[in-house]
């Protein structure tokens, strides 16, 4: 049967252990968060700019057959035109196809400038294609490194949970109190009595209270200068 002291001894020494092992993650998941945040915004970045250039690319293939439309539609008036009996006749023709001509010349400024933002488009895809690769190798790079640590160290924090657990559940619920109180304020919240010293705070130790200690294990017993609980030499 082991002391009060002895089990906070050995609690206090897994909890350093614990907080190194979490320490050691350091801002790391939060790197990893932040990572495939920024991938995911390149992704639809260029999803947006190839939408917009298939868009382009439809208008461009439509534009095509309309064009072909148009210039059989223009010969065919244009053959109709010299069958006419009358100036009226003649004359809506003539307006028809000046409206051909016109929605013709329209589409091939349309088709110039798609053109212009065909290839800005494809420019801006290539950029936006090397900062997508730029951000997936950052993601890679920081999970790889997540992984790392936390593959060596999920064992290790379900070890030292496991012992925890067990040396909590032999411990007076008023001195797991005391202890998660005094561990708020220091890490270490348990230690060592040397030279007939507080290890945490180096204070000198009454020596009524040395021996008080080695009579009572069984009992807490503080540093009266910073609070730590105080275990026997
Ligand atoms: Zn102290």
């Amino acid at each position: 049967m082991s002391s009060l002291s002895a089990a906070i001894s050995d609690l206090s020494a897994i909890d350093i252990i614990l907080d190194e092992l979490n320490e050691d993650l350091g801002d790391l998941p939060q790197q990893v968060a932040s990572a495939e945040d920024g991938f995911r915004e390149r992704t639809l970045n260029i999803e947006a700019t190839e939408n917009t250039l298939k868009e382009l690319e439809h208008f461009k293939s439509n534009s095509h057959i309309r064009l072909q439309e148009i210039k059989d539609k223009e010969d065919i008036l244009a053959a109709q035109q010299f069958n006419v009996r009358n100036n009226r006749e003649f004359d809506a023709i003539t307006h028809e196809i000046e409206a051909l001509r016109s929605e013709r010349t329209k589409i091939f400024d349309e088709q110039r400038t798609v053109g212009v933002k065909e290839e800005n488009l494809r420019s801006m895809i290539a950029e936006q294609q090397s900062e997508l690769d730029e951000a997936k190798e950052l993601l890679n790079d920081k999970e790889h490194q997540l992984s790392a640590i936390t593959l060596g160290h999920n064992d290790e924090i379900l070890s030292q949970r496991r012992q925890r657990i067990s040396i909590i559940s032999s411990m007076p619920i008023q001195a797991i109190a005391d202890y998660e109180r005094i561990r708020t304020f220091h890490k270490d919240s348990a230690v060592k009595i040397r030279k007939n010293s507080c290890s945490g705070c180096f204070n000198a130790v009454p020596p009524q209270k040395i021996v008080e200690m080695r009579n009572k294990p069984d009992q807490m017993f503080l540093c009266e200068h910073c609070g730590r609980i105080l275990i026997s030499e």
